[in-house]
């Protein structure tokens, strides 16, 4: 192959394109968007020679040589470049199989609906304590796979963060650990039908044989039921439950974490030695045990790095206490599941910010769980009425409306009692206020650091 076209010129297409031309294929790097600056984008590549750049449209002719398309995960299937390529039968991988293609050290892969960048970080952390330096997180944390497969060899260890997006288009990519952490309702604006997503969370064990392990979560009904039909995957699977004892697998009961296997039964460490809260997050400590075991880390090394491990910003963060009320930032909360993880993680009476911009999911099930803990709810941004409505339909009348998230949090101030939780979960994305979560979780940080 001496040419590929690189859909999208973000992370991923930039990662995309340093490899190949790395490897000497020439690269036309395509985005939609005119807008973008020509030359910022050809700062972040070495190998200009090998190089061309198309913002916003391209002529037919530019695809007539191409022999292979890599599709970024955030680019649009319906644009007009995309299907000329389908329609011409150029072959589409998306980046991590690029990357794998080039792969010569060992990797592990986690996916789920929520929990894979803690997941990940932890495991990450794991891998380390044994292959020190050798060990990488990369993919949709925001470290393009792409890019740090060059210059590496068999003796690397690669933790892949797989969003449902980057899952799309593999032909060949075979983790020899893998781990899906649950799947609920999310990306539905991207994903017409439910079970599209579902199989594209699936594709991650799509090519693994008998010699490699998938870890799957057993409270999860769609996981199990998945492993009752033996014949959709070849591999060893593996399970992680946070409710009940296993024969084999890693669980959690009496508030401690145990590993057994077909000889033994192990216990790993009572939760309250684990600094992360809630259900979730012990699932993820087990998720990222049981990956990093079998990816040869010992049981002694991943419960010392469970018990250290501090959390990560956004992720149910604890911000300050003012006046005897906790406050809470979980920004990356951007569907209702994760909003009913952190609303079950926190002990006490709630003051819950929401809202944002709507992915089409249903909130009954956030309403629900709204009804038991959370006080009052402030929404703002562009879904709170669709959530409101929601409320009203299920008799719960605590709503509360913000013209913003400064004054959202202003309001959960003024409505607090000593001993209450004000906790920013909103449930939504961020994209209708703000550039991303992160700035989302600033802003609000900010502002609670703020109060008088
Ligand atoms: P992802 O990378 O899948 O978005 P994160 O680790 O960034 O996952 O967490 C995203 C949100 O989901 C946060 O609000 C976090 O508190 C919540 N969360 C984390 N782990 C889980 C889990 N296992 N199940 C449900 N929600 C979770």
């Amino acid at each position: 192959m001496d040419k590929a076209i690189v859909l999208g010129a973000g992370l991923s297409g930039i990662g995309a394109s340093k490899l190949l031309i790395k490897n000497n294929v020439e690269v036309l790097l395509f985005d939609n968007n005119p807008k973008l600056s020509l030359d910022k984008i050809k700062k972040k590549i070495y190998g200009k020679a090998k190089l061309k750049i198309k913002l916003g449209s391209i002529d037919d002719k530019e695809l007539d040589d191409i022999k292979l398309c890599v599709i970024s995960p955030g680019f649009p299937k319906d644009n007009s470049v995309y299907q000329k390529i389908l329609s011409k039968k150029i072959p589409v991988i998306s980046e991590i199989e690029l990357a794998y293609l080039y792969t010569k050290g060992e990797i592990c892969a986690i996916t789920g609906s929520n929990g894979k960048t803690t997941t990940v970080e932890l495991t990450a952390e794991m891998l380390k304590s044994k292959y020190g330096d050798k060990a990488h997180k990369v993919g949709n944390i925001g470290i393009p796979y792409s890019d740090s497969v060059i210059g590496k060899d068999e003796s690397d260890k690669y933790v892949i963060e797989c969003s449902s997006f980057q899952l799309e288009d593999i032909v060949n990519f075979r983790p020899h650990v893998a781990a899906i952490l649950n799947i609920v309702p999310d990306h539905l604006d991207r994903y017409p039908k439910y079970t599209d997503y579902i199989n594209a969370k699936l594709n991650i064990a799509i090519n693994m044989t008998k010699d490699d392990i998938l870890i799957l979560n057993y409270e999860d009904q769609i996981l199990r039921e998945l492993v009752l039909q033996k014949e959709l995957f070849k591999c060893k699977t593996v399970f992680f439950s946070s409710r009940r004892t296993l024969t084999e697998g890693f669980y959690m009961v009496d508030n401690a974490i145990f590993f057994k296997d077909q000889t033994k039964t192990i216990k790993l460490l009572n939760i309250d030695e684990i600094k992360l809260i809630g259900n979730h997050n012990y699932e993820n400590v087990m998720a990222a045990m049981a990956v990093s075991y079998y990816m040869g880390v010992s049981l002694v090394d991943v419960v010392d790095v469970a018990k250290s491990f501090m959390g990560l910003e956004h992720r149910i963060e604890f911000v300050r206490e003012k006046n005897g009320v906790k406050y809470y930032n979980d920004s990356k909360a951007t569907n209702p599941d994760a909003t009913i993880k952190a609303i079950d993680a926190i002990k006490g009476k709630i003051i819950l910010i929401a809202g944002g911009r709507d992915k089409g999911i249903d909130y009954g099930d956030l309403i629900i769980a709204m009804k038991e803990k959370v006080r009052y709810t402030i929404l703002y941004g562009e879904a709170k009425k669709k959530i409101a409505y929601k409320a009203k339909d299920l008799n719960y009348n605590n709503i509360i409306y913000a013209d913003s998230l400064e004054e959202a949090v202003d309001m959960a101030h003024n409505y607090s009692n000593v001993g209450d939780t004000v906790l920013l979960s909103p449930a939504c994305s961020s994209f209708d206020m703000y550039s991303g979560y992160e700035e989302r979780g600033r802003a609000f940080k900010e502002k609670v650091m703020s109060l008088k």
